[in-house]
């Protein structure tokens, strides 16, 4: 974490937009989309400036999530310009490029050239860019790692044996490509039902907290699995940009991550 600060803080003639804190599991469909959206609002509200790569090249939700889907970036001199959001994050994303609903069916060289486009646009003096990364370990990640140098990264996993599995071994790859891991959070941690209000864990519970302190890395806090949470994610409402207990949550791993 203080590589990630001083990283974060020193030499400006290093260009600004290359302090990238890339979102990453080894799974799919663990909340690495939502926590990279509410993260780079949280990290707003702490007064940095913030951009958002959606390097889920096969599965762009960012546009959805910050609210600027069906509109296209413009492009000078072959470099893109992010798309502003109403969030006041600006976003690039593979969903910006391509038909809404068109399936993207690129070999790894394409997807990973298609990254570097997205990394190298007119970011401006963004001081972080936060980059949500496809999961697992492929092209994109290893592109990623060489090419773009994130100061750190942050895992996400629900508490369950099978996500934790494939997110040790995402942390592994990040750890040998000597990317700092900023620490892991564990979403869907927990359920209260809405009608009864008793608590229920359908994935398990401090699965993640346990493996962050086997493999000696931060833990970051928990996200509970919160209908809430999926209603204004779909409907373009981080719940980081409020007071609510979510948005607090989200807040609170931002902070982590900043400090
Ligand atoms: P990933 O990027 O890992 O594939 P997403 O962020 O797209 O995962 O999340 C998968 C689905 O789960 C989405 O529909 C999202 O709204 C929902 N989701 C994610 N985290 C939560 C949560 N804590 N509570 C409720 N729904 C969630």
């Amino acid at each position: 974490v203080s590589e990630v600060r001083v990283a974060m803080t020193a030499d400006r003639a290093v260009p600004r937009a290359r302090r990238i804190i890339a979102v990453g599991s080894g799974k799919g469909g663990v909340g690495k989309s939502t926590l990279s959206a509410n993260l780079a609002i949280g990290l707003l509200r702490l007064g940095l400036k913030v951009g958002l790569v959606d390097a889920d090249i096969y599965g762009p939700s960012q546009p959805r999530l910050l609210a600027n889907e069906g509109k296209k970036p413009e492009a000078h001199d072959s470099k893109l310009f992010p798309v502003p959001s109403p969030w006041g994050v600006p976003v690039l994303s593979m969903g910006h490029l391509v038909e809404p609903g068109r399936a993207i069916a690129w070999r790894g060289p394409m997807a990973s050239g298609a990254l570097g486009q997205l990394v190298d646009a007119e970011w401006g003096d963004v001081d972080v860019l936060v980059l949500d990364l496809p999961p697992g370990t492929g092209d994109v990640q290893l592109t990623m790692v060489q090419k773009h140098k994130p100061v750190g990264v942050v895992i996400v996993s629900t508490p369950q044996d099978l996500a934790l599995i494939d997110a040790t071994r995402a942390m592994n790859f990040f750890e040998q490509a000597h990317v700092p891991v900023i620490g892991m959070v564990e979403n869907m941690s927990g359920y209260v039902c809405p009608h009864c209000g008793e608590s229920s864990d359908p994935f398990g519970h401090g699965g993640a907290e346990a493996v962050a302190h086997a493999e000696e890395v931060p833990f970051l806090g928990h996200i509970p699995l919160d209908l809430s949470i999926r209603q204004d994610s779909d409907a373009g409402k981080p719940p980081a940009a409020t007071d609510s207990p979510q948005g607090k949550a989200f807040l609170a791993i931002a902070r982590k991550v900043a400090a």
